[in-house]
């Protein structure tokens, strides 16, 4: 059941399929001291006490050869920390939920998605209730600077509607975030534009409709990877009529660099 290795002329390690084994010998000598057969072959003979568990007991049976200073990183780790106690919680009184909770009735949420509140929905949505878009590039301490490139190369290629910095959560929005908004044609050359030149940021490209919570939470696009947006109470504004207002687009920056082109 052992493992064979052999050293090319560099001292280097290799198993029997030729790969490296980038183990040290010392690291090695443990691996196979943990490795499952061994402790099995250990336990098998009676010989249980190798340290694998943190307990008290485990350290008690540590033998007694174990050199404490680097036989291991494992020994290393028990030498300076001890055995590892996990922290409880010592809080009195009680629960706010009540007890027996477990005996609720299973709740059923609302149905939220757009057009199936009845059900599914006997046709599709036409494209046409899109009246534009956001685009919100979400960014933190660490890549405020990506963030602020992509900003400056989009204000001046797209004419677009350019928001402030918002350093705080705003909106649905719960990180730091900029956004700008654009109208339907420009869809086909900003999707790819921001594929491009992400950077790596998290962004979401939302639609603009008469549902500004479906526009957040179903109707989304995003680049890279998705992240929590609070839209769940969003509601649509409404006019003096009671009419529903959608976002309007109003660019406000004038674009002075030409699209680059391959
Ligand atoms: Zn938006």
């Amino acid at each position: 059941m052992c493992d064979t290795y052999s050293k090319n002329n560099d001292g280097i390690r290799f198993d029997s399929n030729e790969r490296i084994v980038k183990n040290s010998d010392i690291d090695q000598q443990w691996a196979d001291w943990l490795a499952p057969t061994r402790r099995s072959f250990l336990f098998g003979a009676g010989a249980a006490a190798v340290g694998l568990t943190l307990g008290d007991e485990a350290l008690a049976e540590v033998p007694e050869t174990t050199d404490h200073e680097a036989t291991g990183p494992a020994t290393a780790f028990l030498a300076l920390n001890g055995p590892i106690k996990p922290y409880v919680s010592a809080d009195k009184g009680t629960s706010e939920w009540g007890y027996e909770t477990l005996k609720q009735p299973t709740a059923q949420p609302k149905g939220l998605w757009p057009g199936t509140e009845s059900g599914l929905p006997t046709k599709p949505r036409a494209y046409t209730d899109i009246k534009s878009y956001h685009a919100h590039f979400y960014f933190d301490f660490d890549t405020y600077e990506k963030a602020a490139l992509i900003r400056r190369w989009a204000g001046e290629r797209f004419p677009v509607e350019l928001g402030d910095w918002n350093l705080q959560p705003r909106g649905p929005h719960v990180t730091p975030s900029f956004y700008f908004g654009f109208t339907n044609d420009l869809l086909p050359v900003i999707v790819p534009w921001v594929q491009l030149n992400s950077l790596g940021l998290t962004i979401l490209l939302h639609p603009n409709t008469d549902d500004p919570r479906a526009d957040h939470l179903y109707y989304t696009l995003w680049v890279n990877r998705s992240q929590p947006v609070n839209a769940y109470g969003m509601k649509a504004p409404r006019d003096e009529q009671g009419r529903v207002m959608v976002e309007k687009i109003l660019p406000n920056v004038t674009p002075s660099v030409k699209l680059e082109l391959s």
